[in-house]
């Protein structure tokens, strides 16, 4: 019979490589602790009508990118595609703006987009994301982005820039969509079928149109940033402000949009030139109206996603430390039926004292043993036979440096011993 493979667009995360992703996470639970953002864990799949909503349905995500299925009771279900929207309702649902505000979150979750693979654009593919809910402080939002900033340099990346922008609130963007629909109505007819649909309703979206024709088209439109009104403007410029305090090297680009259609104020991404071309690392803004949109208070709230599968690509590409594979502390090597006997005790001990410790399940021979811990990785060896049994003592051999200790079986445990974890 044949095997079955992956499916197109996912992959697997296997042993050689998880320690990359181990060592991320790690960082990722440290910085969020400093800045005091707890972890939430929400569903993988919600009803579809919540993204629809939460994400936006002028947005490429909901219009084309959703694993959307009907359940065995006719529900329309869709697989997560980005984790804001299933936290905000999980924010609702627990009545956490009774909490103290602001509530911070973050999220690791793997999400899922029916997207054309290639590199760095996967099905199902990870994000770790925070999101914050309770203030319009621009504080918070030059806050966020100083604790990405410090995430990616303490993981030792160096290509990066920080984009920054403002698409200004439903009251500035009404006026600026008619100015934009005036300018792009001489060319409606050029526009892909996708943006023809977002002319009247969002046409701020066609200005992030991955199509050739609408990035044409749009090249030479009006810029929202120049037409925020003096609210968004007054809140951009604390921003930048509290930006240059914290010592935040930004470049502000106007022409950022964001794919999803609940950002407000605020929007940002972090790109990476490591990789070739331009790469988006992480995206985020303020959505001052999403929470509403959602059927809560009008609470304000701000976040970012940043796709881990593309983190991990810049890390690799910039040659930085990402943890190593983890090792055995000690390999115990038997000769005979007794002290294989012995060892399984002994293996025991090692391992209720907090020490990696492996041995033989194959009864290969000495040499093989010996092979088998060296491919394996261990710091330490023994060997353990009849003598050895008898007198109690056996000699730990450094796989590294080849240096051997005449020691007894307990104080090989004392040397060893660690904390479990
Ligand atoms: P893009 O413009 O690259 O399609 P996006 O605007 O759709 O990105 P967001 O929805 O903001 O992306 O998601 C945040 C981050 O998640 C992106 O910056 C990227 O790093 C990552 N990401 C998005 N889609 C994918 C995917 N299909 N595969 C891997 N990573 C992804
Ligand atoms: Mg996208």
């Amino acid at each position: 019979m044949n095997i079955i493979n992956a499916l197109k667009g996912t992959h697997d995360i296997l042993p050689a490589e998880v320690y990359k992703w181990q060592y991320v996470e790690e960082k990722i639970r440290q910085i969020t602790k400093r800045y005091r953002y707890e972890e939430i864990r929400v569903p993988i799949f919600e009803y579809t009508e919540l993204f629809a909503r939460g994400v936006g349905d002028t947005t490429d995500v909901v219009q084309k990118e959703m694993y959307t299925f009907d359940d065995k009771g006719g529900r329309s279900l869709t697989l997560r595609p980005e984790g804001t929207a299933g936290v905000v309702r999980s924010f609702l649902e627990h009545g956490m703006f009774a909490d103290a505000l602001p509530k911070k979150l973050y999220y690791n979750i793997t999400c899922y987009r029916n997207e054309k693979p290639q590199a760095g654009r996967y099905r199902e593919f990870r994000q770790f994301g925070v999101e914050a809910f309770g203030t319009e402080d621009p504080s918070l939002d030059a806050e966020i982005i100083a604790m990405v900033v410090s995430l990616l340099k303490e993981l030792g990346l160096k290509n990066l820039a920080v984009n920054i922008n403002s698409i200004g609130c439903p009251k500035c963007r009404k006026t600026y969509n008619d100015k934009l629909r005036e300018y792009l109505r001489p060319n409606y007819d050029r526009l892909c079928d996708t943006c023809k649909t977002r002319f009247e309703k969002n046409p701020l979206r066609i200005l992030d149109c991955k199509a050739d024709i609408c990035k044409e088209i749009g090249k030479d439109a009006p810029v929202l940033i120049d037409n925020i009104c003096e609210e968004c403007a007054d809140h951009f410029e604390k921003l930048k402000e509290e930006l240059g305090v914290q010592g935040i090297e930004y470049v502000i680009n106007k022409s950022i949009v964001r794919g999803l259609d609940y950002y407000t104020k605020t929007v940002f991404e972090i790109t990476s030139d490591s990789l070739g071309a331009q790469s988006t690392v992480c995206g985020g803004g303020r959505y001052d109206g999403l929470v509403e949109e959602l059927g809560g208070n009008p609470i304000p709230g701000i976040g970012f996603a940043m796709g881990l599968e593309r983190l991990i690509m810049c890390m690799d590409a910039e040659g930085v430390y990402m943890g190593e594979r983890g090792k055995t502390d000690i390999f115990v090597a038997t000769l005979g039926e007794d002290a294989r006997k012995f060892s399984v005790g002994f293996v025991k001990k090692l391992r209720d004292n907090g020490i990696a410790a492996e041995k033989d399940y194959m009864g290969r021979g000495l040499k093989a043993q010996m092979k088998y811990a060296d491919k394996t990785g261990s710091k330490y060896s023994v060997v353990l036979g009849d003598n050895e049994i008898e007198q109690g003592k056996c000699s730990l051999k450094n796989m590294e440096t080849g240096d051997t200790q005449e020691l007894t079986f307990d104080e090989i445990v004392d040397k060893l011993k660690k904390p479990k974890g």
